[in-house]
């Protein structure tokens, strides 16, 4: 049936009890083990790392992204499976996603219970994973977890323990998988990839600040000067703050940092309705607003815009790129309201 790849980096899927508490020990090999492998598929396992992937950096993940590339470069290669720590899964499924120009499959995977767990998710996730990269085509970067796939894009990790982990809480999912197939009830929309970035000496810096009630510019000014050139304003609803953000965020596009604007609300678009700090000024202040893109893959955007180019224009041409297909439907009701007003 195929010849598949599976590019190993840590996780649940391959932690172990060290003593007083699970950590990723675990080798590719290891994590294989454990799988169900469908029948007729040749596999071939890649070490990269293993590690828990809330300690994984941008140079992990751009060796992550450069591997992806350097596997496909091999005609012969079918597809690629990527097993990955559930916590940043969704970030860095997204920057391979981002600059995914082919039309195998690359299917990201992991586990919410260890390696060793006799009732372990880790097996049916690599059947599912290894299904899904052996028999779809031209649908991007995927996450098949739990008999469900999903698109790259979107997709978020929306529960901390329980094994159906993953969900696109705005949009459907792909497909499923169940007796032995796939089924693709959604194939993604996808914007046109973007070149493979060069790999930085120092990555740039891009923070996340969050909005709350009682909250003020401290941090977002803290991290500008701490030298980000991009910040994830995670704000309130629709995408607010207050005046004194939208003063901050004015004075540090000004200085050619890329602000993107999402919520933290989980689901639906962020939305210019409010003004007197509001998602109408944070705009106006030069924020990029995210669509339906939450903070950490709204992050894996402006990361990827900041790779692209020095140039403050392209980069933000690259960054709206990123977030196209982000953009809200037009059926969408905020959408409505704010057309309705206008
Ligand atoms: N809980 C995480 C996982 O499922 C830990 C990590 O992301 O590495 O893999």
């Amino acid at each position: 049936m195929g010849r598949i790849v599976v590019i190993s980096t840590g996780g649940t899927i391959a932690s172990r009890w060290q003593g007083s508490g699970y950590a990723a020990d675990a080798h590719g090999r290891d994590v294989m083990a454990i799988a169900a492998v469908p029948e007729g598929l040749a596999i071939e396992v890649v070490d990269l790392f293993s590690v828990n992937s809330p300690r994984l950096t941008t140079a992990h993940q751009l060796t992550l992204l450069r591997t992806v590339h350097e596997v496909l470069a091999d005609p012969g290669v079918d597809g690629i499976v990527v097993t990955h720590g559930t916590d940043t899964l969704e970030e860095s499924a997204f920057l391979v996603d981002l600059h995914h120009d082919d039309p195998r499959p690359v299917v990201f995977t992991g586990a919410q219970l260890p390696l060793d767990a006799a009732d372990g998710d880790g097996s049916g996730n690599l059947h599912d994973a290894l299904l899904t990269a052996a028999t779809t085509r031209g649908l991007g970067v995927l996450v098949a977890f739990d008999g469900k796939v999903y698109a790259a894009r979107g997709t978020v990790k929306t529960q901390t323990l329980a094994r159906d982990a993953f969900g696109d809480p705005s949009g459907a999912r792909v497909g499923n998988v169940g007796f032995g197939r796939v089924s693709v009830l959604r194939p993604p929309r996808r914007a046109a990839a973007l070149a493979l970035p060069w790999m930085p000496d120092s990555p740039p810096r891009v923070d996340m600040v969050m909005h709350h009630a009682d909250g003020d510019p401290l941090l977002l000014n803290a991290a500008v000067d701490a030298g980000a050139q991009g910040i994830v304003l995670v704000a309130t609803g629709a995408g607010n703050a207050t005046p004194e953000i939208v003063e901050a965020v004015a004075s540090a596009t000004a200085r050619g940092v890329l602000i993107a604007l999402t919520t933290r609300v989980q689901a639906g678009p962020v939305a210019e309705i409010y003004t007197h700090g509001g998602a109408v000024d944070l705009v106006a202040a030069g924020a990029v607003p995210t669509g339906t893109l939450r903070a950490g893959q709204a992050r894996i955007a402006v990361l990827a815009a900041l790779l692209a180019s020095p140039d403050p224009r392209e980069r933000n041409r690259v960054l709206r790129h990123a977030l196209g297909e982000a953009v809200p439907a037009d059926d969408d009701p905020a959408v409505e309201l704010v057309r309705a007003r206008a």
